[in-house]
């Protein structure tokens, strides 16, 4: 049987935040269940939102929280030629095209769009013309227009959407550079990875990065979307619920134990037990036991949870 290999994929502009850190930890967990491998891969494409600083920190929050990747991480920037030769195959291939539309073309299309109720797209104008790729076109992604696009999600089941929904995407941009879709597919092929386990953000990402997979003739992944994290209003978890990066609670003296079994239980439950530990948790975890809907993020049971393995420890 093939080994399990799953990854954690943080665009390194920020400091670890606790939707990542349990993003991380149940792919680690997963990993580990399954004899299997947890890699790391910074998505550091974005030049000038990427710090090199933000890759240490997401490196040493994870290792304070005991989550070790089992090999060196990979930098996505370093993949950019094999992007790139991927597009020019697709271009080559006619399953991708070359698009010269200006940005007040694209604009125009949306405005019309948007004044007719229709969800702003590509119209496909290029689609079919065969331009010679040169300089400044960019390459554009040839969904297809009829049938559904449909994938098994293992914790929301069957997820499918119409094809006619998805947009012809710019793959390689004008300036050379590939974006982000593409490079994400890419890269998880290059890492042999088999399950792909991410917030449930980047679940509409799934249908156009499976079209993708097609073309370049993958075997594909399986895909595990997790629930976001809430604040106590039930909307997404931000700075003004409690602090989000996993630093602040590091610098605030929470144990590194408290702050997984808090993580562990955000979207998560098989068991009635309050308090336990990596060990207890990689022993008990199944991921059939993650809960669809979202999961609210407590201060008040982050500190019982806290006090307890305090408690617990032994002096
Ligand atoms: N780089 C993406 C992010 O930081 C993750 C993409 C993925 O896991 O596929 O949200």
């Amino acid at each position: 049987m093939k080994q399990e290999i799953t990854r954690f994929a943080p665009s390194p502009t920020g400091h670890l935040h606790l939707g990542g850190a349990r993003t991380a930890l149940f792919s680690w967990l997963f990993a580990q269940k399954n004899k299997g491998k947890f890699l790391l891969r910074f998505e550091d494409t974005d030049k000038d939102r990427s710090k090199k600083e933000y890759e240490e920190s997401i490196i040493s929050s994870l290792t304070w929280l005991g989550i070790k990747p089992d090999e060196d991480p990979v930098f996505q920037s370093k993949n950019i030629e094999l992007h790139r030769k991927m597009a020019l195959s697709l271009l080559e291939s006619g399953k991708a095209y070359s698009c010269d539309c200006s940005p007040e073309q694209l604009n125009q299309m949306r405005e019309k769009q948007l004044a007719q109720k229709m969800q702003p797209r590509y119209d496909g104008l290029n689609r079919d013309k065969n331009l010679p790729h040169k300089d400044g076109n960019v390459i554009r992604f040839k969904m297809p227009i009829q049938g559904k696009t449909s994938f098994e999600d293992k914790i929301l089941g069957t997820i499918s959407v119409d094809n006619k929904e998805l947009d012809d995407l710019v793959i390689l941009r004008s300036d050379g550079s590939p974006t982000y879709h593409f490079c994400n597919v890419i890269d998880d092929e290059f890492q042999n990875v088999t399950h792909i386990i991410r917030g449930e953000d980047h679940l509409p990402n799934t249908p156009k990065q499976i079209q993708i997979v097609n073309a370049l003739g993958y075997e594909g992944f399986e895909y595990v979307h997790l629930p976001l994290v809430l604040g106590e209003d039930r909307k997404r978890l931000s700075k003004r619920h409690a602090a989000t990066d996993l630093m602040s609670y590091r610098q605030e003296g929470y144990l590194p134990e408290a702050l997984l079994n808090m993580l562990a239980k955000l979207g998560w439950s098989n068991t009635t037990e309050d308090i336990f530990d990596l060990e207890k948790l990689v022993e008990i975890f199944e991921v059939q036991d993650i809960q669809k809907a979202g999961a609210v993020f407590d201060i008040e049971r982050l500190n019982f949870v806290n006090q307890a393995h305090i408690a617990n420890m032994k002096i």
